[in-house]
């Protein structure tokens, strides 16, 4: 919070799509935001119209809408006229192959244009879309296939063959495999029903609160819980994208989350499209001159990242940036973690604009809190809530949820229930749904304070504060504060039971290249943390790690931290990704 504020030029904020955020939000409704829907007749509505048919009747049929650059770096392009032709191809596909509206239609790909194909074809059939994580192993494939009951997986013989074949018989519901390439018994090929499939083919019109999505949560603080999503939701993704991310018509996005997770969908597919915007879809995993590269090359203009990748882009250092021309780049976002005071700075220094943090969940569908291309950047905090939405903090007595109004309390984050993304459902899990919302909120399972201007600060998801010798720390703020050390690439920080003070911090630390751990640099990092933190909140013991646990959508996993530091049992890694901890 002691890191200065980053205020924006007029220049930066005159083009923006909301110019005041104060005056903006007085005047928000959901209602307005609907009316930049276009919608189906009788008050129907497909996500797939608004993504990409409605451009097209309205003539922008020869917009690039989607450029796939293949892992060799080979680009392929697909204009909105083309993406209505195939999701019309893919619609026709599934009910050949007796797939009727509100069937599940599973994606387990990588970043491929089938996979997008795929997605918007499904929701245009009415058929509910529900996208797998390519790397997952295969009991996470059975259980996300069995809690939603998939009827339909499009994949390729090799996914297949590895992780989904020897699950087909557990998997009654599971009638249809699609392969996008080779072969593979009891599996149809793609390309040649495509091929001989119409491409005129009539929208499903749904009524605004049928099933569009089914998305699992990352699984960051236990087992992923399936949340389900209905095309009323578009309202919000199309009005978050518009606000939150700045998208203009015609603008170069890249997101660099995969469709496996609610990013890579709802800003990966869904509010880029309805915003008609030009989507870059890299199918490479994350490299930093390849990176850079294609920011410079494909001339984005926008472009929404995660804390990790932003770390690991700091880590690698300016002299990778050294040469490149990011003067196409206008917004620069940030979403899934916590994302440091000091990579919000370094972007501004880097960038010539800070990374722009934004918070949401796979439950909100969309983005809730947000810094804006009009506002003043105030590094380490996740902004104001959208227009629209009202979040608080609140303390949850026997009688409720409360809020806390005054400035700096810290409580759960908060936001009043009702807006179009909302989740309708955990699949399965009605208790647990149930016990997400009090007295009209909904409870997001994150701590955070609200500053006297408005701004929430997140600290720490509810499993994750530290109680230590009467004070509750938050682990967010002492891994920033190690962040801000010249040698600390990334921290991760748990509470150790310890008898007197009930707790003591901890944290685990992985080093920029040019840094071997040493007893030296154990003290200094001690040092630094005890000027920057104080002792009570500064951490009693440091671990070097050359990695720390990460789910694949590069959330750290402290609970993992700490169960391997007390020997309890791991319980669900189904996510994780990095596992040299
Ligand atoms: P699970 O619910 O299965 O444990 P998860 O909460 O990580 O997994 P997601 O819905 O993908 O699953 O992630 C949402 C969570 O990610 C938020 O509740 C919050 O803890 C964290 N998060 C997202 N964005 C931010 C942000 N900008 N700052 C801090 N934390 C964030
Ligand atoms: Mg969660």
């Amino acid at each position: 919070m002691k890191t200065p504020t980053i205020v924006k030029p007029d220049t930066a904020k005159s083009g923006a799509n909301m110019t005041d955020y104060d005056a903006f939000r007085a005047d928000f409704s959901w209602d307005d935001a609907r009316a930049l829907i276009d919608g189906l007749p009788d008050g129907k509505l497909n996500i797939c119209h608004e993504a990409i048919d409605r451009h097209v009747a309205a003539g922008h049929g020869d917009q690039l809408a989607l450029r796939w650059i293949d892992k060799a770096g080979n680009r392929t392009d697909f204009t909105y006229a083309e993406m209505q032709r195939q999701t019309n191809k893919f619609a026709n596909v599934l009910r050949a192959r007796g797939l009727q509206k509100g069937d599940r239609v599973y994606s387990l790909h990588g970043r491929v244009p089938e996979l997008y194909i795929a997605a918007l074809g499904t929701i245009k059939a009415g058929c509910v879309f529900c996208p797998l994580f390519s790397a997952f192993g295969p009991e996470p494939i059975h259980s996300r296939l069995e809690i939603g009951g998939g009827n339909a997986v499009v994949t390729s013989a090799r996914l297949y063959k590895r992780k989904l074949k020897g699950l087909r018989d557990r998997l009654p519901a599971l009638r249809e495999v699609f392969l996008t390439d080779g072969e593979a018994e009891d599996c149809v090929h793609l390309a040649p029903l495509m091929d001989a499939a119409s491409d005129a083919f009539d929208i499903e019109p749904m009524d605004p609160e049928e099933t569009a999505l089914l998305h699992f949560t990352s699984g960051t603080t236990g087992k992923p819980k399936g949340v389900v999503h209905v095309h009323a939701a578009v309202a919000a993704h199309h009005t978050t994208g518009r606000l939150a991310l700045d998208l203009h018509p015609g603008d170069t996005y890249w997101c660099t989350a995969d469709p496996g997770w609610v990013t890579g969908t709802s800003y990966g597919i869904i509010a880029p499209l309805t915003n008609r915007v030009s989507m870059i879809i890299d199918e490479a995993e994350f490299d930093v001159d390849r990176w850079y590269d294609t920011l410079e090359r494909e001339k984005v203009n926008v472009w929404y990242t995660a804390p990790t990748a932003i770390r690991m882009l700091m880590k690698a250092g300016a002299g990778a940036m050294e040469g490149h021309d990011f003067s196409n780049l206008r917004f620069m976002a940030s979403v899934g973690e916590p994302l440091n005071p000091e990579a919000v700075v370094w972007g501004n220094e880097n960038f010539g604009m800070p990374f722009h943090d934004n918070w949401w969940q796979t439950e909100t569908g969309g983005i809730m809190i947000a810094n804006y291309a009009c506002a003043d950047v105030k590094p380490g905090s996740m902004g104001r809530p959208m227009p629209g939405i009202q979040a608080g903090v609140v303390e949850v007595t026997d009688e409720g949820a409360h809020e806390l109004t005054e400035p700096l309390a810290m409580g759960e984050l908060a936001l009043r229930a009702g807006w179009p993304s909302m989740m309708r459902m955990y699949l399965n899990q009605e208790e647990r749904y149930n016990k997400c919302f009090s007295n009209g909120w909904y409870l997001t399972g994150d701590q955070a304070m609200r500053d006297s201007d408005g701004y929430f600060w997140f600290v720490g998801r509810s499993d994750d504060l530290i109680k230590s010798a009467g004070h509750l720390i938050g682990p967010f703020e002492v891994e920033s504060a190690l962040m801000e050390h010249a040698a600390v690439a990334e921290a991760g920080v748990i509470g150790v039971p310890e008898e007197t003070a009930g707790e003591i911090v901890k944290a685990f630390v992985a080093l920029k290249p040019g840094n071997e751990p040493s007893d030296d640099l154990l003290l200094d990092l001690m040092g630094h943390a005890r000027k920057k933190l104080g002792p009570a909140v500064a951490p009693k013991s440091i671990e070097f790690r050359t990695n720390l646990p990460k789910t694949r959508s590069g959330k750290i996993m402290r609970r993992l931290l700490k169960a391997r530091e007390l020997g309890l049992p791991e319980g669900d890694i189904s996510t994780l990704e990095s596992d040299e901890s």
